[in-house]
């Protein structure tokens, strides 16, 4: 397969049917499985063979289209979690726990936001927030003897921020960490993190990778390239024994390609049970047949949008990372040049009020809580997933009281365009 085209990869990955086999991935809708001895079984508890005993750490179905992802990332392993904050999540406090210490971006989704500065912090995993725009020094600056990881978005929700992928990796790679990257909104289709440094991408499947609205669900690839046995005191958790697995070392037992998934799996599934459902994971592997195509529609009525919202002088402003008067252009080209997303994102003139006017008049893309879907959507971020934040946060994580998300999905560009200008008249 890696020798294929990302659209082959979409279509075929993951999955082979046998000889008079299931073409489609079989849904193995069960909780557990069956073995003949309690040897064999002991062997599966203690890492030492691997197969299937209880679906809350591991599901065929699951882990066949974990490996499409995989493939379509150019990883070495990946793992299905129940929604993408779990991957978030589980991608961080896997190699950071109290009194650790990460790096962010500060553009990124406001329920990571919240995860990070509220909740792990709760935890005792302390944040810092750098602007995605910083300077390599004032990048350098944010790090501590105790640092584990750097994060951040390759189009960040909802401020289409594109991150400068090599600045951030080289900077984590500099103090002895790995960057952990966002893909949801660029998708493997469109950006591919690794090819630029990054070491471990997590997604929320829930967006264009599932894409039509159906099924929440996460996923966290490894690159299998980052060194941890370079610096085991960083990482203890993946370089010595696990008391808690019967003494295995991850890194020793399942190497680079293979540690930081499988400690993953078996400590954090374990712990936690974030697990997607095989049925979730079904309808996500029909919806990844078909990303290449999807994707390239979503960034045509993207930029289509885009270029209208941009001629009308009831806008005050528009920011779609694929338009040349982004100031995110030229990062677009270099890490995008397929085309970036099918979000664009806008200030409608009169502010908060005249944007909330305009989403009700809109007939075609519907008010929702969601992104990234066959059908277009619109949000206004301030009064809904931002709320949390004060007036100061939203500016620093760039997103302003007026901005309007808005969601191309994959019908006509004309049937959008039109809706989108009769809801500006109505504003007036
Ligand atoms: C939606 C989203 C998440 C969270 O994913 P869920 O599947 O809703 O838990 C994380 N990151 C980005 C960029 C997202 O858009």
């Amino acid at each position: 397969m890696s020798d294929y085209k990302i659209g082959t990869k979409c279509v075929q990955g993951g999955y082979s049917a046998g000889n008079g086999k299931p073409r489609q991935i079989p849904i193995i809708q069960s909780t557990t499985f069956r073995y003949e001895t309690g040897e064999a079984m002991g062997k599966l508890f203690d890492l030492e063979a691997s197969g299937y005993f209880y679906s809350r750490l591991q599901n065929p179905t699951c882990d066949t289209v974990a490996a499409k992802i995989c493939e379509l990332e150019g990883g070495s392993a990946a793992m299905l979690t129940s929604s993408g904050q779990a991957a978030s999540f589980f991608s961080v406090f896997n190699i950071a726990s109290c009194g650790d210490h990460v790096v962010s971006s500060a553009s990124i989704y406001g329920g990571t936001y919240n995860l990070f500065a509220v909740t792990m912090a709760r935890m005792g995993v302390e944040f810092t927030f750098v602007s995605p725009d910083c300077s390599e020094s004032e990048l350098d600056a944010a790090f501590r003897p105790n640092t584990k990881a750097v994060f951040g978005e390759t189009i960040a929700n909802p401020a289409l921020t594109v991150l400068d992928i090599e600045k951030f990796a080289s900077a984590a790679h500099r103090h002895g960490v790995p960057l952990i990257v966002d893909n949801t909104f660029a998708t493997p289709v469109n950006c591919r993190p690794f090819e630029w440094g990054a070491d471990i991408v997590t997604h929320s499947t829930t967006k264009y990778m599932d894409g039509h609205g159906s099924a929440v669900g996460g996923c966290i690839v490894d690159s299998g390239r980052f060194d941890w046995t370079r610096y085991p005191d960083k990482f203890p958790g993946l370089c010595t024994p696990d008391y808690s697995y019967h003494g295995v070392t991850y890194t020793e037992r399942f190497g680079l390609e293979g540690a930081f998934i499988t400690k993953a799996t078996a400590q954090l599934m374990r712990d936690f049970g974030s697990i997607q459902s095989p049925q979730n994971a079904f309808l996500l592997g029909l919806g990844l047949e078909s990303l290449h195509v999807r994707m390239k529609r979503h960034c045509e009525n993207g930029l289509a949008v885009a270029e209208f919202l941009s001629g009308r002088d009831d806008v005050n402003w528009v920011n779609y990372p694929s338009l040349p008067s982004s100031p995110y252009y030229t990062l677009t080209q270099k890490y995008l040049p397929e085309g970036s997303c099918g979000v664009v994102s806008f200030g409608v003139k009169g502010g908060r009020q005249a944007a909330q006017k305009f989403m009700s008049g809109l007939k075609i893309a519907a008010i929702e809580t969601h992104v990234a879907d066959a059908r277009s959507c619109c949000l206004h971020p301030a009064s809904t997933t931002h709320r949390q934040m004060s007036d100061a946060e939203l500016d620093a994580a760039g997103v302003p009281g007026d901005l309007v998300r808005f969601s191309c999905g994959l019908e006509d560009d004309a049937d959008l365009i039109d809706d989108i200008a009769q809801a500006l008249d109505g504003v007036k």
